[in-house]
């Protein structure tokens, strides 16, 4: 690719944990999606992506000046289990690109062949891959921080998984980085303090890069990874998202959401939902986020241990106080979401009247989400479309919330005390989605391109990117799964 270059600070920063290898060259390949939008905010001309050259580029075959791909080592939990060396076992970083902002943003393969850190054929199919392209779309277009694809290439070769041959693909994936608790616990694993040190180092610079000058930057740095970790959860929790594998290695440095495997959005309001197939005892289960996500915090504030104090006593002391944060910052988070969500942001105890008043607005308010939440549970509503129908009750038509209720029950007394806030429905709109990725669409949408008919995920993808936006004509895309078509399931 002419005129594009990508930076290799990574594979110099850590040469420990990045091993040299290239992708495997498919002999026909075809680009299935260009993400037009981010190759923008990168620099890159989608024209040129087009091309001969530029789909060679996308797979990692012909290189951008500067760019030496690495396959990244790291450890983690999975499923509580720890496993001292996963990696990128079918994926490659191709180095670091500027975007128009001047951010650096990782350009990364999946499905791009067998690297020493494989654990499986290094292949990924189709339908997963364009899966991760429109779960990554759905949540960015929903706020919520992302990796995103850049682009699906078709291999134009055949992978065997369970249910026979399918079509494969390779997935360019970009993110502000692909620095994992798992990245953390293979450097403290190893015993190297210098290389953990500069692991640390590394994260700062290219995330948190006003904590260098601090007196504490490693303390700062375990702050900031879990303030941005609270946040994400809270944005997960608000909108109805299960990650669905939050494994170490699936922890992002960042803050934003990585690894598109299972995950699903919830219908029904239920903290128990699961959807992976490989989730037997319902450790991710939606409700259960926020506290693994503080497990896997607890995890990485071990690794940096030897980086927070002389001793090892103060070190524990100062983690401990630090981790505690966690549950405020997301009960912070979640709260203020919630508050919007009901339209109600701008009412009593938002601006800051005297602190005891707005305590206790807050409590006001959780009372409210809370009784919600337990009538959603209680009766099986769709999460997303209650509120789109609070939204219209805020502006006096209340028929479709109350139509939600069985027959002769209304909603419980938290609906008179919401209404008498004086919700502003407009705002709700704003920020409640119409469209998310339901489980059986997505399939159905997958299912068709596999097959070569991209109509039906195009068409999907176009509500995903604009959630918000009422459109008529689409019904059938904001309602849940159809009565009787079963628990749904999802797998790696
Ligand atoms: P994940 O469950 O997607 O987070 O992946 C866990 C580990 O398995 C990572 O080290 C992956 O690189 C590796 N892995 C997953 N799928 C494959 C595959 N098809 N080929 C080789 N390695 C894989
Ligand atoms: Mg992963
Ligand atoms: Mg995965």
């Amino acid at each position: 690719m002419p005129g594009v270059s990508l930076g290799d600070a990574f594979a110099r920063d850590l040469p420990e944990m990045a091993i040299p290898w290239r992708a495997m060259e498919p002999e026909e390949p075809s680009l299935l999606m260009l993400n037009e939008e981010l190759a923008g905010e990168l620099g890159l001309d989608a024209d040129a992506l087009r091309s001969e050259t530029g789909v060679r580029f996308l797979l990692g075959n012909a290189l951008a000046e500067g760019s030496r791909p690495v396959a990244q080592v790291y450890a983690g939990h999975q499923f509580g289990g720890y496993v001292p060396r996963l990696g990128d076992g079918r994926a490659l970083l191709l180095g670091e690109a500027e975007d128009t902002a001047g951010r650096l943003r990782d350009l990364h393969l999946k499905g791009s062949g067998r690297t020493p850190l494989a654990r499986a054929d290094g292949f990924a199919a189709v339908g997963p891959m364009l899966r991760e392209y429109a779960m990554g779309e759905a949540m960015h277009a929903l706020g919520i921080p992302t990796t995103r694809a850049l682009a699906v290439v078709g291999t134009g070769r055949l992978v065997p998984r369970d249910t026979g041959l399918l079509p494969g693909a390779v997935l360019v994936r970009v993110a502000s980085s692909h620095l994992r608790v798992g990245s953390f616990q293979y450097a403290r694993s190893t015993g190297d303090a210098d290389l953990l040190r500069r692991l640390a180092d590394h994260a700062i610079a290219r995330h948190f890069p006003h904590l260098a000058e601090t007196e504490a930057p490693y303390l700062g740095l375990l702050e900031a990874v879990i303030a941005a970790q609270a946040r994400l959860l809270a944005s997960w929790m608000l909108v109805g998202f299960v990650h669905g594998v939050m494994n170490t290695d699936n922890t992002t440095i960042s803050g934003e959401t990585i690894d598109y495997g299972p995950c699903a959005f919830i219908d029904a309001y239920d903290p128990a939902a699961v959807f992976s197939s490989i989730d037997h005892g319902g450790r991710y289960a939606y409700g259960n986020q926020p506290r693994i996500a503080l497990w896997n915090l607890t995890r990485f504030a071990e690794t940096l241990l030897p980086l927070l104090a002389e001793t090892p006593e103060a070190a524990v002391e100062l983690a401990e106080q630090t981790l505690v944060g966690f549950g405020d910052a997301y009960g912070d988070a979640w709260i203020a979401g919630m508050r919007a969500k009901l339209g109600i942001a701008g009412r009593p105890g938002a601006p800051d009247p005297d602190a005891e008043q707005a305590a206790e607005a807050e409590e006001e308010i959780a009372r409210i989400a809370v009784g919600a939440l337990e009538d959603l549970q209680a009766r099986s509503i769709d999460y997303t479309g209650f509120f789109r129908a609070l939204a219209e009750a805020a502006r006096g038509r209340e028929d479709g919330v109350r139509s939600l209720f069985a027959v002769g029950a209304g909603p419980g007394e938290w609906f008179d005390a919401w209404l008498a806030l004086g919700p502003d429905g407009d705002a709700m709109d704003r920020v409640n989605p119409v469209y998310i990725p339901r489980n059986h669409l997505v399939d159905e949408a997958l299912d068709a391109a596999t097959i070569g008919d991209p109509a039906p995920f195009e068409t999907l993808l176009g509500l995903l990117t604009s959630p918000f936006e009422h459109r008529p004509g689409f019904d059938r895309y904001a309602l849940p799964a159809p009565e009787g078509s079963g628990p749904h399931r999802t797998y790696c």
